[in-house]
């Protein structure tokens, strides 16, 4: 600016001297003769400016110098603006280091501490880990049923909180996997998935329809015949037929969804046992309860040359679909008068134990605990008619029954005999049950101790050999919201920082953290640790005054937004988990179906099962 007004000066003084020497010339005519002599030409002179610009300048965010230069035309001695002829300008380089005042404080910050000692373990991890495919001996795939991103977070919570620490910080078991990536949930024909296809897709490899159990998206549900000659192969089966050691976990019954894609091909996967069939379909497909009982056998019929020995462990609930409908083969835990449901009057726990006469089958607590894991070579064990407890209603069992991490010990121990290594598949499948009832106690509880067998697993097996994954099936409609105070209760109502009552919403009622977008909504059931006793009320939506109510509670169910008879799924992607041999192909946001290939890769499954098969 300063420039410019200077050249225009300059400008106007030029006119005016030019207008007085031609007065002047007007004047003195005509002149003497006078010998004239021509002034020595004064050279141009080239000048150069250097300006230096500031930290954030609009030409360089990190600071410069502008370089000008032009002739000084009118030997002023300076640069004006219209006799610059070129500009040009180097900016400073970002930062690169910071000096020590500044690093300082941040070397003695806790956060900052805690994250650097975490990215030297993450390259130990990466450096150590095995990337050659077959070198897992032994797979484990944990499933949380239900286990969204929100669920994972709040059990998280919960977990330190029970530990006396805030609970934020907190770290599940599987968090602390060196990998994780995400996996897209939806069915071939559902944006919104359940069990059934998602775990069909994690098992072989392929996604299928949404309710249908181990058979490919040409099968129509619930016609047994549309998926004859589509039946999917199971990570379970290969592995089964390469001589590993199997075994199947779930605290769901044995026969539900996500166990049942393991071993099962169903056109419905509410197939459980023959009576839940219509009679055409049932004279041409087998039940799921039977085709577990005939794994052996059927396995051997589809796959030319093969001899196996079968599932070395099944552990779970659902014996009703295991027992004929008569009050004769009641169990001493049956909770109905009449507990077996078969209406073909097979006994199939009597039909495993005369396949497997060394085979132990147990139905409660006392009978898990004598398990001689070194000499038993096959566990049946069946803990309740139908889903085992929850986690946090386990005492309430009538005759006893061993935990999801008691299970994954005692799986293991029997497992590991065998040189060739083991398959393992863990279900922790009530989380799902307790979203669906619309109880995050329950679900958050059943999360821990999903987390605490994946620690058994964890202590019990080497990195160098075994291939860990832990994921969900799917996410439910569960959130974490407002603006709670770092460490307030995550079951509690939200109280804001810095404050110690809890706040209040636009209707002056206080909310809770944890809430549920449908479901059934509010129930107040106080320490009642089943969360399916909240199914015995109508939904109850919107908004409740919870001033005098213990929202911590056992028994307390969230409130809900859409009012429905139970809670759903969420189509959101779930996280996948990793530790030990191909680990490392865990990573990125990738189909469902993707995590039986990563275990194909790591324990090279399909090839060793291939080599076993007469072509
Ligand atoms: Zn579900």
């Amino acid at each position: 600016m300063v420039i410019i007004m200077k050249k225009l000066n300059l400008i106007s003084l030029a006119v005016v001297v030019a207008l007085a020497g031609c007065s002047d010339n007007d004047k003195n005519t005509p002149e003497p003769a006078v010998p004239v002599i021509d002034p020595v030409p004064v050279p141009i002179e080239s000048l150069t400016v250097k300006n230096t610009l500031a930290v954030g300048s609009e030409q360089c965010i990190n600071g410069g110098i502008e370089t000008l230069t032009g002739d000084d035309s009118n030997q002023n001695g300076e640069l004006d603006a219209d006799e610059v002829t070129t500009t040009t300008v180097v900016c400073n380089d970002a930062e690169t280091s910071l000096n020590p005042q500044q690093l300082a404080p941040l070397t003695t910050n806790t956060w900052y501490k805690e994250a650097h000692t975490k990215l030297a373990s993450s390259q130990d991890n990466i450096a150590n880990i095995v990337k050659e495919s077959g070198k897992a001996k032994n797979v484990i795939l944990f499933v949380g049923d239900g286990m969204g991103i929100s669920t994972v977070t709040a059990a998280r919570i919960l977990a330190g909180q029970l530990q006396g620490k805030m609970g934020e910080e907190h770290q599940l078991s599987f968090e602390t996997l060196p990998f994780s990536g995400f996996a897209k949930t939806y069915n071939v024909d559902a944006q919104t998935p359940d069990s059934a296809g998602t775990m069909t897709a994690m098992a072989s490899g392929v996604k299928t329809d949404v309710g249908v159990i181990g058979i490919d998206e040409a099968v129509v549900n619930g016609n047994c015949l549309s998926g004859k000659g589509h039946e999917l192969v199971t990570s379970l089966e290969l592995a089964e037929i390469a001589g590993k050691s199997t075994g199947l976990i779930s605290t769901a019954r044995i026969t539900h969804a996500t166990p049942a894609a393991t071993y099962a091909k169903a056109a419905n996967r509410n197939w459980e046992d023959i009576s839940d069939m219509p009679e055409s379909e049932a004279a041409n497909c087998e039940d799921i309860a039977s085709q577990l009982v005939n794994f052996e056998k059927n396995l051997e019929a589809r796959f030319a040359g093969i001899d196996v020995d079968g599932l070395e462990v099944v552990m779970g609930g659902g014996r009703r679909h295991f027992l004929p409908k008569d009050a004769a083969y009641n169990s001493a835990d049956a909770v109905s008068s009449v507990e077996g449901d078969r209406t073909d009057g097979r006994d199939l726990t009597a039909e495993w134990q005369a396949q497997y006469p060394n085979g132990q089958y147990v139905m409660d607590q006392a009978g898990f605990n004598a398990i001689d894991v070194t000499n038993t070579k096959h566990i049946f064990g069946l803990f309740n008619e139908s889903h085992m407890q929850y986690e946090a209603d386990r005492g309430n069992d009538i005759a006893g029954e061993p935990s999801l991490s008691e299970m994954t010990a005692k799986a293991l121990d029997v497992l590991d005999n065998n040189e060739k290594g083991f398959f393992l598949t863990v279900e922790a499948g009530r989380i799902d049950h307790a979203h669906h009832a619309g109880n995050a106690y329950n679900a958050l509880s059943d999360t821990i101790e999903l987390s605490k067998a994946v620690q058994v697993a964890l202590d019990k097996t080497s990195i160098e050999d075994t291939l860990i994954i832990v994921t969900a099936d799917h996410s439910h409609v569960f959130t974490i919201a407002g603006y709670p105070k770092r460490g307030n209760p995550i079951l509690g109502k939200v109280v804001a920082v810095g404050e110690t009552e809890p706040t209040l919403a636009a209707d002056n009622m206080p909310y809770t953290t944890v809430g549920y977008a449908n479901g059934g909504g509010f129930r107040d059931l106080g320490e009642e640790t089943d969360a399916e006793v909240g199914y015995d009320f109508a939904p109850v939506t919107g908004r409740v005054d919870l001033t005098d109510v213990d929202t911590q509670s056992p028994g307390f169910h969230q409130e809900a937004l859409v009012p429905l008879s139970s809670e759903t799924h969420a189509g959101e992607d779930v996280g996948v988990y990793a530790i030990g041999p191909g680990a490392h192909l865990v990573t990125g946001t990738n189909e469902q179906s993707f995590i039986f290939h990563v275990m194909d890769y790591a324990a090279d499954l399909v090839k060793q099962a291939d080599a076993k098969v007469t072509k």
